[in-house]
């Protein structure tokens, strides 16, 4: 994780400047490295920033997340400039859905009602009738009338995660974060022995024997929302490390401890590569030359906004 010094600091100053002189706003993600999250103007979860890009006024979206969640924004507010700091901020859940072998399945069930989670690409939100969030997806999945048959795509854990909420028998696409699957069952049990009050709150996204051991199992938002009405003081959290920066600040006095992941890496923890590709230099240089930037055919983008329109109104 990445300490905020003095440069970083007079770079965030610079970028704030910046910022005002061209009338832009910085949406950022919780899972975006800390020195990102102190210059943002919003830091949500994919549904919360989808909404503000909706409603902004500013002529640029600086977009610090991945490049599905940009699309999103450009496609929600297409007269706007966006601008992702680094392209290749891709997604291993969006990636693992390719748009051919996803027209296949679909032929295959033309009846089945489409319900895609907002990780993938805008070519496969244009494929779908509803699109959700990890926030809003057992809402979605009860506005559908009960005798349609349901594809969910491309997170399988948090398909398998819907169907034992609500009861509904969904096809399933095989597709997953590395991230929530990294988690280590053996390791968090052994940390579960250290402190034995703590709570374990997983984010649906993460394997069903993560999520079979957690005391609450939330969107990222919910999961912030959980640790700061909890009465507990320990927490054990199952998603990537970047939401405990903004949980940490909600919550001083508690003590949150990440979920260990298989490998032993350096932060003891699960890290979203992708989202860690943006940095704030990179942040900076993207505003001054406004480039690179999310360019989508309009055709594209009035099919992918449907979905997401009707996923806003419900
Ligand atoms: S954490 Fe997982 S779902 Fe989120 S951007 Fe990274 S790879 Fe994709």
């Amino acid at each position: 994780m990445n300490t905020i010094t003095t440069d970083n600091k007079s770079l965030q100053q610079r970028l704030k400047a910046l910022k005002e002189e061209k009338n832009a706003v910085i949406l950022a993600h919780y899972y975006q490295e800390p020195d990102i999250q102190e210059v943002a103007d919003f830091i949500g979860d994919s549904l919360e920033l989808a909404k503000k890009a909706a409603q902004t006024s500013a002529d640029i979206i600086v977009f610090a997340g991945v490049h599905f969640m940009a699309e999103t924004a450009k496609i929600l507010n297409p007269s706007k400039k966006v601008l992702l700091p680094d392209l290749n901020a891709g997604c291993s859940l969006a990636e693992s859905c390719p748009p051919d072998a996803f027209q296949n399945i679909k032929s295959e069930y033309p009846d089945h009602v489409v319900v895609t989670y907002i990780n993938c690409s805008a070519e496969i939100k244009a494929m779908s009738d509803l699109v959700c969030t990890s926030s809003n997806a057992e809402k979605i999945i009860n506005s559908i009338p009960e005798e349609k048959e349901i594809i969910f795509a491309p997170d399988k854990n948090l398909g398998r995660y819907l169907i034992e909420k609500t009861g509904r028998n969904m096809l399933l696409w095989d597709g997953a974060c590395i991230v929530h699957e990294a988690f280590s069952l053996d390791k968090l049990l052994e940390l579960y022995k250290e402190h034995p009050s703590a709570m374990i709150i997983a984010h649906p996204e993460s394997e069903d024997h993560i999520l079979k051991t957690a005391n609450y199992i939330g969107s990222t938002s919910g999961m912030l929302n959980f640790v700061k009405n909890s009465d507990h003081d320990t927490f054990i959290v199952a998603t990537e490390a970047g939401i405990l920066h903004q949980m940490q600040k909600d919550v001083p006095h508690k003590t949150l401890i990440p979920a260990p992941a298989k490998e032993d890496n350096t932060c003891a923890c699960s890290e979203c590569a992708f989202m860690k590709m943006n940095t704030l230099q990179k942040l900076y240089n993207c505003l001054e030359k406004e480039t690179p930037e999310i360019l989508l055919e309009e055709s594209l983008m009035k099919k992918a906004h449907l979905p997401i329109q009707r996923m806003l109104e419900i």
